[in-house]
């Protein structure tokens, strides 16, 4: 017998709880995974909720974790039991054990520790698609980052950093800016005491940026738009402060021409190969020191009502870890 958190309704975090589960023994294609670590995310809180709906209720919430094989299935051959390993997806983290398509696992080098797996392969990976992928970030960027001193964030400021681009970064407190300041934001703004359209502006001596990330969604959109150059792209990665409703696209022509993309990092990292190679990417940076995954707060798995009360209270800074105990 072993623990899961289980929802039977989407709602609030108090719909989340922990449960005695059955975890089968993995069948072709499938590893079974002893979890030490899981990896809190805004998105846990979409899916718990139903903004992202599940096929079917109940399920165990949770996209990333950390751990060791303790059993494969039949075809698995390059994984064995043993193994430390970690992934981003698919949902059914929140769990002691767990079964997983072998497929989604990456193995992790000892020099990493399981909680900073844990807290790294979502967030990191979507870093590594943002500035890789989605836009290919350059030494002469200029970018603004929303939510600079969140998991994705904090992660963000590093690698813009050793890249050698300018980040301009918002958050909603004076400690938050000065702590994305410390990680290497070359700019930050307090969205809630200034107005970030009019600092970008001063900033970039009236240009703009190349590029926006924007994972505020409702709140900041069209500010957002405000910030490009002319033929900037708009990056629209996530929805904290609720979704983008009714946008009219004619704006994009208005203020310049612009680009606009959905992205998600389940597209990117789809094919087995893009997996293994965006994450390696974030291993490299991980184990070169250029970036540090910032564990700021941990809780026992069973008590993941009270993170993602905190998590959505804005309370929380860089990453979180929930432990198995
Ligand atoms: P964060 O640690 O960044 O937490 C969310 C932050 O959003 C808060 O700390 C808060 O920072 C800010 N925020 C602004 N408005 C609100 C609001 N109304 N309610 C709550 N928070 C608000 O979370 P993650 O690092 O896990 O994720 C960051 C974002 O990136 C999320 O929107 C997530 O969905 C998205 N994401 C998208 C992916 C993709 O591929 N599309 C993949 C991974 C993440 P502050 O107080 O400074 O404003």
């Amino acid at each position: 017998m072993t623990h899961a958190i289980r929802i039977h309704e989407y709602g609030g975090p108090e719909v989340m709880k922990w449960e005695e589960v059955v975890v089968a023994a993995p069948g072709p294609g499938e590893v079974l995974l002893k979890q030490t670590a899981v990896g809190l995310n805004y998105i846990d809180v979409y899916v718990r909720t139903g903004a992202y709906p599940q096929p079917a209720l109940p399920f165990t919430p949770g996209m990333e974790g950390a751990g060791e094989i303790l059993a494969v299935g039949a075809g698995v051959d390059d994984l064995k039991s043993g193994d430390r390993v970690a992934y981003a997806g698919p949902v059914g983290s929140y769990a002691e054990d767990r079964l997983i398509a072998a497929d989604r696992i990456v193995k992790i080098p000892d020099t990493i520790p399981d909680q900073t797996a844990a807290a790294m392969m979502l967030q990191g990976m979507t870093v590594r698609y943002l500035f890789r992928k989605t836009f290919d970030v350059k030494p002469d960027t200029t970018m603004l980052f929303h939510a600079a001193a969140g998991g994705v964030g904090l992660i963000a400021c590093q690698w813009a950093k050793h890249i050698g681009a300018t980040l301009i970064g918002t958050a909603g407190t004076d400690e938050k800016c000065e702590l994305a300041k410390a990680y290497g934001a070359t700019h930050m703004i307090n969205y809630n005491t200034e107005d970030f359209v009019a600092r970008v502006k001063e900033l970039t001596d009236g240009k703009g940026c190349d590029v926006v990330y924007d994972s505020i969604g409702q709140s900041t959109c069209l500010g957002s738009l405000d910030c490009l150059k002319p033929f900037g792209l708009f990056v629209t990665f996530g929805a904290a402060s609720g979704p983008i409703t009714d946008f009219d696209v004619k704006l994009l022509a208005g203020k310049g021409s612009l680009y606009m993309t959905r992205p998600t990092l389940f597209t990117y990292i789809a094919q087995r190969s893009d997996l293994l190679e965006t994450a390696g990417d974030l291993i490299h940076v991980v184990e070169s020191g250029a970036v540090k995954l910032n564990i700021n707060q941990t809780y026992d798995l069973k008590d993941a009502v009270t993170a993602h009360r905190d998590l959505e209270a804005r309370k929380t800074t860089g990453s979180t870890v929930l432990l198995t105990g």
